[in-house]
């Protein structure tokens, strides 16, 4: 796999993109957020709602000649701290309109019934899966603890598939490409075959298809690695020459990419198959079958991870899924 700077020098269009890259306190590692130079002026994610970030995005801003104050527009590419926690204080500072998909707007916003929902919708499901009260508790505390990393501002455009927005002094195409969160979207330039890809596709680690509630307005929860799996098919499917990424390098061969991606899930669905042929299991037994040693927030992402490979598994009706009378849910082979 080819993985690249971003050479201001390949498209004359990276000349009015400008990435600041500002640190998290995730294991992720540093997020990236991009100046779009062009009318309006445009800051694209905003990084979470540390001091040290703010201080790296307006020493990259300053970099460029620019303060936070004359941020015209933000784009938020998802619901996820890493990228929209710092934006109460840019908009703030800035006054500068603000857009993203509805599906990140609750968040976005700070709608209080969705932060309830939140919480609950996570305490139940880690006790559904198996996950021993205490930890349950401890991981599903989690949300709370980040909520001191993410201001709120209100959502002005809601931007959704098929949307054409300016950007850069281009054309961009807006795409939602569902499945590491429900609500993110990527922005793709078909004369410049750059792709703004945000965590769709990284090059260093296989983005999380994270399980969250469901939407406002919806009953049930979103299976989001099938999700991912439709998004990435999407993705390959396209004429891209550069992936310019939330994190890490900048992806030139994206077939490669996915093709590993695709690998990968299928031999982690291969794994579970084979845990359950010894009988049907919890999802938290699957979990500590395949990974060692959790702490509150590996516990939050290896449970969502397993429990997205038996929602794919459950799709395709390779395995069933059936609560015991203790209210767990337990997978068996079909
Ligand atoms: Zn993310």
């Amino acid at each position: 796999m080819q993985t690249v700077p971003i050479d201001p020098f390949d498209a004359p269009l990276l000349r009015n993109i400008h990435q600041i890259t500002l640190p998290t306190p995730f294991p992720v590692g540093p997020v990236h957020t991009y100046l779009m130079r062009g009318d309006p002026l445009t800051l694209i994610d905003v990084g979470p709602q540390t001091p040290a970030a703010l201080a790296a995005l307006q020493a990259g801003l300053a970099g460029e000649g620019v303060a936070l104050r004359d941020i015209e527009r933000v784009l938020i590419t998802h619901a996820h701290v890493d990228h929209y926690g710092l934006i109460g204080a840019v908009a703030a500072a800035s006054g500068a309109e603000v857009w993203a998909h509805p599906l990140a707007q609750p968040m976005i916003e700070g709608w209080p019934a969705y932060q309830v929902a939140y919480d609950q919708f996570w305490l139940e499901l880690l006790l559904a899966a198996g996950v021993p009260a205490g930890l349950a508790q401890r991981t599903a505390g989690l949300y709370q603890r980040m909520q001191q990393l993410i201001g709120h501002a209100p959502v002005t455009r809601l931007l959704d598939e098929g949307d054409v927005i300016s950007l850069a002094g281009a054309h961009w195409q807006v795409l939602h490409c569902p499945g590491h969160a429900d609500s993110l979207i990527c922005l793709y330039q078909p004369d410049d075959r750059l792709f703004l890809g945000n965590d769709h596709l990284l090059a260093h680690i296989s983005s999380n298809a994270l399980v969250g509630p469901p939407p406002p307005g919806e009953r049930v929860r979103r299976r989001p690695l099938v999700d991912y799996w439709a998004s990435l098919c999407r993705v390959y499917d396209m004429e891209i020459a550069l992936v310019i990424p939330g994190h890490g390098d900048a992806v030139a061969d994206v077939r490669s990419l996915v093709k590993s991606r695709f690998q990968f899930y299928e031999r982690r669905l291969a794994r579970l198959l084979q845990e359950l042929r010894r009988g049907p299991q919890s999802v938290w037994q699957l979990v500590e079958a395949i990974f060692r040693r959790l702490d509150e927030t590996d516990t939050y992402l290896a449970v969502s991870e397993v429990l997205g490979h038996l929602d794919v598994l459950e799709n395709k009706r390779l395995v069933r899924l059936q609560a015991d009378d203790a209210g767990i849910w337990r997978y068996s082979l079909c």
